[in-house]
C-alpha cells in the first residue's frame, strides 16, 4: 500500500490511475501478461514470480437453510401465495420452523441465488383434514407462477412418489 502511494504521481493522480488501469486491462492480463512491452518491466517483480500477481478473491456466498413441508390432502398439496419481499407474488410451498413428527423427510434441494445459496429440507405430511386454504394437484401447480426452487421441490416430490 505504501509503495503504491509512493508511486502515485501526486500532481496527476488521475493520469496515473488511468495508466495503471490501462496496463491491467491491456498488458498485465492474468493468463498472458505482455511483460516485454510493459513500461513496468524494469521494476515489476510479478514477471519473475507470478504468484505475486494479485488474484481475484473468491466471493463467499452465505448459505440459508429452510424446512419446507408439503401438506398433502386428497392428493393435492397446500400452497400459499408469497406476500413478502422475497419471491413476492409467486406461489410456494409452506416454510416451517420445525417439521411435524408425522412428516416424512424426502430429501433436499439446493438453489443458488446471486447473494446466497438456499438449501431446502423437504418434508411431506399427509393431512387428515383440510388444514390450509389452498390446495392444488401437481398438474395445477405446473400452471401456477412458482419459483425455480419450488419447481425443484415439486420434482423431488414427484420422483419420491414414483419410487413408492
Ligand atoms: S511487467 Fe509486471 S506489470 Fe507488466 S505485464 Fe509483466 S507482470 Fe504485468
Amino acid at each position: 500500500m505504501e509503495i503504491a502511494y509512493d508511486l502515485v504521481d501526486k500532481e496527476n493522480p488521475f493520469d496515473y490511475n488511468q495508466a495503471m488501469m490501462d496496463i491491467g486491462a491491456t498488458l498485465c492480463t492474468p493468463k498472458n501478461p505482455s511483460c516485454d512491452t510493459c513500461p513496468l518491466r524494469d521494476i515489476c517483480q510479478g514477471q519473475e514470480n507470478p504468484t505475486l500477481y494479485p488474484t481475484k478473491k473468491k466471493r463467499v456466498v452465505p448459505t440459508r437453510e429452510q424446512n419446507i413441508m408439503l401438506c398433502v390432502y386428497n392428493d393435492k398439496i397446500s400452497m400459499t401465495q408469497r406476500s413478502g419481499k422475497f419471491l413476492h407474488g409467486l406461489w410456494g410451498f409452506e416454510e416451517i420452523d420445525v417439521p411435524l413428527c408425522a412428516a416424512e423427510y424426502i430429501g433436499e434441494v439446493t438453489h443458488a441465488y446471486t447473494h446466497f445459496k438456499l438449501i431446502c429440507k423437504v418434508y411431506v405430511y399427509d393431512a387428515l383434514d383440510k388444514e390450509q386454504e389452498h390446495y392444488f394437484s401437481t398438474q395445477e401447480i405446473r400452471k401456477l407462477a412458482i419459483s425455480k426452487v419450488d419447481d425443484k421441490i415439486l420434482n423431488l416430490f414427484l420422483d419420491t412418489i414414483h419410487t413408492y
